[in-house]
């Protein structure tokens, strides 16, 4: 069935509409967005207390109902606020959330949710989302239909921010796994897409014939002037539209998504669509955590959603100016509690100031997060490195592989180098996972799967999961 039609429809008809069908699939993300609204206008005292609540709310849930929080015996002394009691939380680590996966769920869900491969019943309830992560590991964890909720809702926020509110149209340049094994999308997700009035490209492929398709399709849409991007991809299609002197399209603004907006990246990217570039913070596993806004001195963090802090080596706070690592507890995700959770980016704050925005959220002044290379295709355009790590995230078994790492190492060859952990079903894992890379990478692409006992570090002694020897 044709859809299509629906992204025609006036803005607002499409916002309600986008919002009637997400009750009919059982999602309440309206009254999270009514909420989200309400955060937006409080003082800073206000928030401050709306912190406490929902951050005191998730911690005695932890400690009451999570196996693994109990048997921690943290207690809250009294008079003491959330924000105190939270620093007596350990910092949980990847390998802590693998290890501990099933004493983490709360027990009303414990016989529920019982390994990485649970699925819930409902249609729309709590699911397990896998990821590639940040440092390589892959994780698992689990979002309740709350927090899912709550990350549609900063979803929306973010678009706001960047200048296309919910009704206004946009380009989303982003890895879609469909597209590459020609399946067809579902129809309530088509229709969603069509109500968001978004138009998809997909980054996964990014030869000649797709980048100059891209174009196209911008070219056709003259009405449509924001973008939703991969920062890479649309720094790889920038890059081609430079480099063969095609035809500048003009765009207002950019979203820059899932990785490190670097100077030179966003100037390319202003030169190129001469449109104003927003850096936007997030992961899989914590959705939407932060995004820069219209006055450009940092990212707001999305506080009804996320407690970040950044702390340095000792655990110990950093004040504002100094760089540290990141720390992110869900405060909605009740089911799966992740508290003060290590992501592997790291952040630093900026002093304490009101917004011209004015928007209450503290904000981070710049954030140091993944650092790929992208890769090379066989005709020399470059490829964002996300969807290795989307790859990795959903193929690879955690069980079976501990560490990775991709390289290129010449001409359409490549290294994916892994730390076995077990032998049994690891042939069978591996040949996943060659295959999903030779799909995005063209068959033509050599992939060497290398055993090691050790992932080398790159050149710049930085430890780097994607790397592009070839290209340097
Ligand atoms: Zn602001």
């Amino acid at each position: 069935m044709n859809v299509d039609w629906l992204s025609r429809l006036p803005g607002p008809l499409r916002a309600t509409l986008y919002f009637g069908l997400q009750q009919g699939i059982g999602s309440k993300i309206f009254s999270k967005w009514k909420k989200l609204q309400a955060w937006q206008r409080f003082s800073v005292a206000e928030l401050d207390q709306a912190i406490e609540q929902s951050l005191s709310h998730l911690l005695i849930a932890a400690t009451s109902q999570s196996a693994y929080y109990r048997q921690l015996g943290l207690t809250r002394k009294p008079g003491e606020s959330a924000q105190q009691f939270l620093k007596q939380f350990p910092i949980l680590t990847r390998e802590q959330i693998r290890t501990h996966f099933g004493d983490l769920v709360i027990d009303p869900l414990r016989r529920e949710i019982t390994s990485p491969e649970s699925v819930a019943k409902n249609r729309y309830d709590w699911l397990v989302v896998k990821t590639g992560g940040t440092t390589g590991v892959p994780t698992t964890v689990v979002h309740d239909a709350e927090f899912r909720d709550w990350g549609r809702a900063t979803r929306l926020l973010s678009q706001k921010l960047c200048g296309f509110p919910l009704g206004v149209r946009y380009f989303r340049l982003w890895g879609s796994e469909q597209d590459l094994l020609q399946q067809t999308e579902k129809l309530d997700r088509r229709v969603l897409k069509n109500l968001l009035g978004e138009v998809s490209m997909n980054s996964f492929r990014a030869k000649a014939t797709e980048l100059t398709h891209h174009l196209e399709t911008i070219q056709n849409h003259r009405d449509i002037q924001h973008m939703m991007a991969y920062v890479d991809a649309s720094v790889s299609l920038a890059t081609f539209i430079e480099d063969r002197r095609l035809p500048k399209p003009k765009l207002k603004t950019i979203m820059a998504c899932a990785g490190t907006v670097t100077q030179e990246w966003r100037e390319i990217l202003q030169r190129t669509f001469q449109a104003e570039v927003f850096d936007k913070y997030g992961s899989r596993e914590c959705a939407d955590i932060a995004c820069e806004c219209s006055s450009h001195t940092g990212l707001h963090v999305y506080s009804p959603n996320v407690f970040v802090e950044v702390v340095d080596e000792a655990g110990q706070p950093c004040p504002p100016g100094q760089m540290g690592r990141l720390l992110i507890t869900l405060l909605n995700n009740v089911t799966f509690p992740m508290i003060r959770y290590h992501i592997g980016d790291m952040g630093i704050w900026a002093e304490p100031a009101a917004c011209p925005c004015q928007l209450p959220f503290p904000k981070l002044q710049s954030l140091q997060g993944r650092a790929d290379d992208m890769l090379t295709t066989e005709d020399g355009t470059l490829l964002s490195s996300v969807f290795i790590r989307h790859f990795v995230g959903v193929s690879l078994n955690r069980q079976l592989i501990s560490e990775w790492q991709f390289e290129q190492t010449g001409h359409n060859i490549f290294v994916f180098r892994y730390i076995p952990l077990k032998k049994d079903g690891l042939e069978s894992n591996l040949g996943q996972l060659q295959s999903s890379f030779q799909t995005a990478l063209g068959k033509s692409a050599t992939i060497q799967m290398q055993q090691v006992a050790e992932i080398p570090p790159s050149p710049t002694g930085k430890s780097r999961w994607i790397l592009n020897r070839w290209n340097k």
